[in-house]
């Protein structure tokens, strides 16, 4: 009867992330699908608490984890939250390795379908758990952000794999079969302890080799892959305690992270086979570096000039970009559109798909300032009204709106689909300075005959552009 309850509650939990995931698709229902989930996961939480434990240690775990996450998720910076996922991911990563080793260490009999989950558990557990780590410390500035390569390195890779899953088998096989084989050697058979502690630290290697070839650059995308490869670890480790919530729950991770791979790739103009190889991010192509092309020659404006450009526009685009998010631009940015609005001007929001340093992290801080919905545009959505707009305001994006994207065969961000700010009337960019932006390349729009630049840091000019709009009404 109990074992039924439990069913029927890890049913119901598991229905509840399907559909919170669902609503999470779409920014509208994205609180509630948030909360959907969190209820999903208490009620998965709470009655597998509702057996036979020990729950002091349960408690203390709860307390201390509780405490470093809430201290975490405090402390952490909007610009700094692809880090925090990939410590998560680790984490999660990590937990799966050490319940699926315990398990083993407790009935090292489990038998073969029991141990090759153990196994699978134990090696993406590690892989997930080091290679996160490394890209924590490569975005945090702590390991170089710059790709490691050295000769046969794919193949080490390969052959330590391999390795790992010659030794997974060997911890199937059964002890008396395994003494033959080794006695036939003259060898001692090992011991399952020692097999399991060496597929763990064989894990812990394959992860930092995988991610440290991979350039700072690519890591989002990476961190997207271990957040697929916790979901996968956290499954086979459900599949290892017979806990068909755990299965549920893993297999949604494994299978969104690896869509949402999928949709990065594609706005960055990457393959997938590219990403699971690793050693991306050196750079595709001949990269032009910045300062290497043709001298742009750059038009400047200041704050009076640009006000009354806004002054004479009916329809407006704002471009947010990963620069708006660093000078925490985004409500002198609502307030700007406010302000336009009440003057008559149509603004949008144009949206690129990977604008920023995660995806939806625009959509995340625009909400915040309480930009409605229905004037946030997808880049499909909106691309070809550029052409119909007076004015195109791009603040703190970069790439995502350099045209060479669409010709330049030598660029390293050729092919990746961008926003058309170059088609509108006049284009107006508030960043710091000339400096590129991630890609580390120029921007030929910034030489555009109908691009206008507007330096300073996007909060202060913003905010000046705003007061000198008001002072001339
Ligand atoms: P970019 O990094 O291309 O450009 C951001 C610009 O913001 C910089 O050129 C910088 O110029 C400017 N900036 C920085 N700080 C400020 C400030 N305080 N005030 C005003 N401007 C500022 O960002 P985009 O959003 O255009 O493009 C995102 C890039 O990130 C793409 O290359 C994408 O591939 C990559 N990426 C995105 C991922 C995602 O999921 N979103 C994942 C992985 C990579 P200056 O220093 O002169 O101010």
């Amino acid at each position: 009867m109990i074992e039924q309850i439990k069913d029927i509650a890890y049913l119901v939990s598991s229905v509840l992330f399907i559909f919170g995931i669902k609503q999470l698709g779409a920014v509208r229902t994205a609180r509630q699908g948030n909360f959907l989930a969190a209820l999903g996961m208490f009620i998965a939480v709470a009655v597998t608490l509702f057996q036979e434990l020990s729950y002091e240690l349960i408690i203390a775990g709860i307390m201390i984890g509780s405490l470093i996450g809430v201290v975490l998720a405090l402390r952490i910076q909007m610009t700094g939250m692809p880090q925090m996922v990939a410590l998560l991911n680790g984490f999660g990563g990590i937990g799966s390795l050490l319940v699926a080793s315990a398990e083993y260490i407790k009935d090292p009999l489990m038998g073969p379908e029991t141990g090759v989950t153990v196994v699978l558990s134990v090696l993406i557990g590690g892989v997930t758990f080091t290679g996160s780590l490394v890209a924590f410390g490569k975005l945090q500035g702590i390991v170089t952000e710059k790709s490691v390569m050295f000769p046969g390195q794919h193949l080490l890779n390969l052959i330590l794999i391999l390795i790992g899953v010659a030794l997974g088998v060997l911890l199937n096989i059964d002890g008396f079969t395994l003494g033959s084989w080794f006695n036939a050697m003259s060898m001692d058979a090992p011991s399952g302890m020692a097999l399991i502690s060496t597929v763990i630290g064989l894990s812990l290697l394959l992860g930092v080799l995988l991610v440290i070839p991979i350039g700072g650059a690519d890591m989002p995308v990476v961190i997207s892959l271990l957040n697929s490869y916790s979901g996968i670890a956290a499954a086979t480790t459900g599949f290892v305690l017979g806990n068909k919530v755990l299965i549920i729950t893993g297999a949604l991770v494994g299978a969104s992270g690896i869509i949402l791979t999928q949709i990065m790739c594609k706005s960055m103009n990457r393959s997938l086979m590219n990403v699971l190889l690793g050693g991306f991010g050196t750079t595709t192509g001949v990269a032009k570096a910045s300062g290497d092309g043709p001298e742009i020659v750059v038009k400047k404006v200041e704050v009076e000039e640009t006000a009354m450009l806004f002054d004479s526009a009916s329809s407006v685009i704002i471009v947010p970009g990963y620069g708006m998010a660093v000078a925490q631009a985004q409500h002198v940015v609502r307030e700007l559109m406010e302000v336009l609005q009440k003057r008559g001007c149509t603004v949008r929001f144009a949206i690129h798909p990977v604008a920023g340093r995660m995806p939806g992290h625009m959509n995340v801080l625009l909400a915040e300032a309480n930009v409605p919905y229905e004037q946030l545009f997808e880049m499909d959505q909106i691309n070809d009204d550029f052409a119909n707009t007076d004015l195109a305001l791009v603040i703190g994006a970069n790439d995502v709106t350099n045209p060479a994207a669409r010709h330049d065969q030598s660029s390293p961000i050729f092919g990746m689909p961008i926003l058309n700010v170059d088609k509108a009337g006049t284009v107006v960019v508030v960043k710091r300075s000339l400096k590129p932006g991630y890609a580390g390349i120029d921007n030929e729009l910034y030489g555009y005959p109908n691009c206008l630049m507007y330096l300073g840091d996007a909060k202060d000019a913003i905010a000046k552009l705003i007061a000198e709009i008001k002072a001339n009404a």
